[in-house]
């Protein structure tokens, strides 16, 4: 049995719709519409508030649909005698569900139990059993929906299409039944929400269950499809706007504010769309705002185990250990097994990348309550993100077993049997993982480069990090992403660092030449030092801002430039101050929004370091480290206040930004520079280009100044000009493929070979598959006479090109030679002649290398 906790107040808000047409039925003593038509079904359902009740009970209505519900109580206590032995079915009902809301539990039992006792019907005991499972009481819960199938399958036994269509709650209330004993939804979604929603079309609560357990599986995109169903037979149904609003807040779809405010606008007291909001501000960090929020829901229910949850994850935000607990343990006098006080404020430490913690939470979780497999699924992620592979793998395949529609499980499962063929290596403070077949490719690469980052950045950031430190390499994009958060897609993701975990995708997982993948490893790093300093406790666009400041320090050519789109969003927001930055990552409106965010954290970094010092900078992340907020970190270790701090950023920015005023004159200097090249009128044109660039030289989109420029100086055979030019657009944008090929064939027409050796090894980091540049690579070591580093491009060759491979094989031998290796070398002469016996040059080494070897012998 699943025993999800924290579903219960949902489903029961998702019948209210329902409950009021019994009501109109029970009101007026009817058993059953009698005209049986779906129009009638639909206008009676529709009709209910007008058909219901007189005006009193109308007042009561109003007042819950508002949101005002200890009010709407109040009215509805009025409508009942006190010593009333048969109060009507409908009152009835309506209290029950409104002291549920206002989390007067007891009573709202009570009055499930009358109802369940008075009416031979499935409905009330459906509720009760809810209710039960809210309350953790378990053996009574179990009981009461034993008798609740019962009854509905003694419905089922006689019911034909006709009944569907005059009582399609009874079908409804079979579908929770099924999801209460946690059948398979797929079965319950095809076998009797479908039906319902093409038997009974006006009937929307049919929608609305729809929606709810397809959204509680995942499936952000087809619940949102059935929410609108029922939007559209009513838009003003709250509890389609709420399904709506999660829906829409999972997939980040940008109809969610509009949503959200059509819902608070009809009830300013939902605890969906509260909750919701309340999410997204333990997103961007806004603890306060969380409190403020929840005070909304204690208003009418202190004991509401969600916000009591959502409440808890502020205090952990805010590091307030004792308030986090206090705040628990009242959710847990309620219902002792009340595990969402753990799991909710263990996921929002996890989405700040606090996974220990987060983990923690977890285990708390599932000591209360084994069952609660959402815990047990975020326990298996978090432990995949610490870098514990193993005891990530069994609690995913537990969460798994138990809900087998939990697409991020199912996905990462898939993914960590990949990762089991993976090639693994462990050197020094790394272990890379990575698809064996590229090695030669990348391995080596890749650990040279995360040992200077290592030297380099543990002394700039006063640190020792806590080793090994395990970097994956995929070869398949979506692997990628499924490994690092559960879902494939989001081709704009690069690589994701967790603390003492990268994840990255290979370069043969992106389009050829499109980006620079040392860079992308060294952003990475960057945010295992400072991730691992402030153990997780730091804003994301700072880490995100340190990254992009040291990618830039390393090479001028990585990290972000100025964008001339950026224009556009700063006229609509204004200059940010430092608090703005966190937004941009945590709630971007746009992909567009989010590269500006990354562009300004890295300014705010690298201004902060001019003005206050690198040693400012790590003594501000120890602060955070201690628990310290990141703005008065930063302005007290600058010695300044956060408001001087803040002006001196956006005075720096406004400078910063200068170029984005010329935009025009730059639009029309390239515009001429292109024409004039299209005319090979190369003087005008080299003038143009250079204006162009002097106006805007960071601009690094594919017809920039300095390609251009490029192309006038090859036509025109200024072959020192041409050099320069490539150099500068490569120290903008090292990822430009074509500009590394010009380079290196121009240094290889100069017999420089060191400069050949430079160009090649970097237009590897943007392509190491391509076979030209890494041919001329094993040309320019070979005459520089750096044999080991030859070999290297020899087994890189080899796994690239296999169309040469006698030719990359002899070469082998000779470097083999050339450091004296003479047993190898001759091996692999033999080698090669079994393969190709008259390749005439290995014959005449195999010779050699046997005089050699004899002669060794004699020696
Ligand atoms: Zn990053």
């Amino acid at each position: 049995m699943k025993w999800p906790l924290d579903h219960r107040v949902r489903l029961i808000a998702g019948l209210s719709r329902f409950r009021r047409v019994a009501s109109a039925r029970d009101g007026r003593g009817l058993v059953r519409p009698t005209p049986i038509t779906l129009a009638m079904v639909a206008s009676v359902w529709l009709g209910a508030f007008a058909v219901a009740q007189d005006g009193d009970s109308d007042k009561y209505r109003e007042a819950w649909q508002r949101g005002e519900y200890l009010t709407a109580l109040n009215l509805l206590d009025k409508l009942i005698e006190p010593d009333d032995n048969y109060i009507p079915r409908g009152l009835l009902k309506d209290r029950a569900e409104l002291r549920l809301i206002t989390g007067k539990l007891e009573e709202s039992i009570a009055d499930y139990k009358a109802l369940g006792e008075r009416y031979d019907e499935v409905e009330g005991l459906v509720l009760l059993a809810e209710v039960y499972k809210y309350a953790g009481r378990k053996e009574e819960f179990d009981k009461t929906l034993v008798e609740a199938q019962r009854r509905s399958d003694y419905w089922f036994r006689y019911a034909d299409r006709r009944d569907v269509m005059s009582s399609p709650e009874e079908l409804l209330f079979r579908g929770l039944i099924a999801e209460m004993r946690g059948d398979d939804p797929k079965n319950i979604l095809t076998g009797i929400y479908k039906i319902l929603m093409e038997q009974v079309p006006g009937f929307a609560p049919a929608f609305v269950a729809s929606g709810n357990l397809a959204l509680s599986k995942g499936s952000f995109a087809t619940a949102a499809g059935y929410f609108e169903g029922a939007l559209a037979l009513d838009p003003n149904d709250q509890e389609a706007l709420a399904g709506l609003v999660k829906c829409y807040w999972q997939s980040r779809d940008e109809r969610l504010e509009k949503t959200l405010d059509t819902l608070a606008k009809l009830n300013p007291n939902h605890p969906g769309g509260l909750a919701v909001r309340a999410e997204m501000l333990l997103d961007a960090g806004k603890s306060n705002e969380v409190h403020e929020l929840t005070k909304k829901v204690f208003a009418f229910n202190s004991a509401n185990a969600e916000f009591l949850a959502l409440n808890a994850a502020a205090y952990f935000l805010e590091d307030k250990q004792t308030e986090m607990e206090e705040t628990q343990k009242r959710a847990l006098d309620v219902n002792p097994s009340c595990s969402i006080v753990f799991r909710l404020p263990g996921r929002i430490a996890s989405r700040h990348y606090r996974f220990k913690e987060g983990s923690e939470l977890q285990h708390k979780a599932l000591a209360i309550n084994p069952d609660d497999h959402e815990a047990r699924a975020q326990l298996g992620l978090d432990l995949l993100r610490l870098g514990d592979d193993e005891a990530g793998r069994q609690e995913l395949t537990a969460a798994f077993e138990a809900d087998r529609y939990n697409v991020q499980v199912f996905n990462s499962l898939n993914v960590l049997d990949s990762l089991d063929k993976f090639k693994s290596i462990s050197r020094g403070s790394f272990t890379l993982q990575f698809p064996a077949a590229e090695e030669p490719i990348i391995a080596r690469s890749a650990l040279d480069l995360l040992d200077d980052a290592a030297t380099l950045l543990q002394a700039k950031y006063n640190m020792t990090m806590e080793t090994p430190v395990r970097v994956q390499i995929f070869d398949n994009h979506d692997d990628f992403m499924v490994r690092s958060v559960g879902l494939p897609g989001s081709s704009g993701h690069l690589g994701i660092c967790f603390g003492k975990l990268v994840t990255m995708d290979s370069p043969s997982a992106r389009p050829k030449g499109s980006s620079d993948w040392h860079s992308v490893l060294w952003h990475e790093f960057t945010h295992v030092i400072t991730l691992q300093k402030t153990k997780n406790r730091m804003p994301r666009w700072l880490s995100e801002g340190i990254s992009v400041f040291e990618e830039k320090q390393r090479n001028t050519g990585w990290g972000m430039n100025l964008d001339p789109n950026y224009k556009k969003l700063l006229d609509e927001s204004g200059l940010p101050g430092v608090a703005d930055l966190e937004l941009y990552f945590t709630q971007p409106k746009t992909p567009g929004h989010l590269m500006l965010g990354y562009f300004l954290a890295g300014e705010f970094v690298k201004h902060y370091v001019a003005a206050y010092g690198q040693a400012a900078l790590v003594v501000s992340l120890d602060r955070m480290g201690a628990g310290e907020a990141a703005l008065d970190s930063l302005a007290a270790s600058a010695n300044t206040s956060a408001r001087q701090m803040d002006q001196a950023f956006q005075d720096y920015l406004k400078k910063r930004l200068e170029a984005l005023e010329y935009l025009e004159p730059f639009a029309a200097a390239l515009q001429q520079a292109v024409q004039a090249a299209k005319a090979q009128n190369w003087i005008e044109a080299e003038t143009a280009y250079r204006k162009a660039y002097e106006l805007f030289p960071e601009y690094e989109g594919p017809s920039n100044p300095l390609i251009g420029l490029a192309e006038v100086y090859e036509a025109t055979g200024k072959n020192n000009e041409l050099r320069e030019t490539l150099h500068g657009s490569l120290g903008l944008h090292t990822a430009n493929l074509d500009a590394w090929r010009k380079l290196a064939s121009l240094y290889e027409q100069m017999a420089d070979w060191a400069a050949l050796e430079k160009a090649a090894i970097g237009a590897a980091a943007v392509d190491p598959f391509d076979s030209d540049l890494c041919r001329l690579l094993l040309r320019a070591q070979r005459q520089l006479g750096v044999h080991d580093k030859a070999l290297d491009t020899v087994e890189r060759l080899l796994a690239i090109d296999t169309t040469h491979a006698p030719e990359y094989r002899l070469a082998r031998i000779e470097l083999l030679m050339k450091r004296e290796r003479w047993d190898e070398a001759k091996q692999h002469a033999v080698r090669l002649l079994e393969d190709t016996p008259n390749y005439w040059e290995a014959q005449e080494h195999l010779l050699t290398l046997v005089e050699q070897t004899e002669a060794h012998a004699v020696n």
